[in-house]
């Protein structure tokens, strides 16, 4: 047999990382964001919170900030921060996305 070389591709790197805050005593539980997330970056707690539901809990480290979960969470308890390679900051809530959607529905 010949001698092969195989190309090693370096881990990719994202461009954007994503950084999740939940408000879990409003969370009802409903795992909406976990089925939106293609990440598999959301779990339940072992605990209850004060309405008495599991509520999301986030690793961090899998989120690319997609914001997805945002979307998804009928209560708007998710607030997604993406960070860009520079460390700049930007929070995205569900506002923000609904005025982008309805802004490029105008512009076509
Ligand atoms: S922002 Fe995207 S990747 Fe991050 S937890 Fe939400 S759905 Fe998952
Ligand atoms: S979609 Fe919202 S309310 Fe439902 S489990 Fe996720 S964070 Fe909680």
């Amino acid at each position: 047999m010949e001698n092969e070389t195989i190309a090693v591709k370096p881990p990719r790197q994202r461009k954007v990382k994503g950084k999740v805050v939940i408000d879990i005593q409003r969370c009802k539980g409903c795992e909406l964001c976990k089925e939106a997330c293609k990440e598999n970056a959301i779990e339940f707690s072992g605990t209850i919170n004060i309405k008495g539901y599991h509520y999301a809990i986030v690793n961090n480290d899998l989120c690319t900030g997609c914001v997805n979960c945002a979307l998804m969470c009928p209560d708007a308890v998710i607030t997604v921060y993406r960070t860009k390679p520079e460390g700049k900051k930007m929070e995205v809530n569900q506002a923000d996305i609904q005025g982008q959607l309805a802004a490029m529905a105008d512009k076509s």
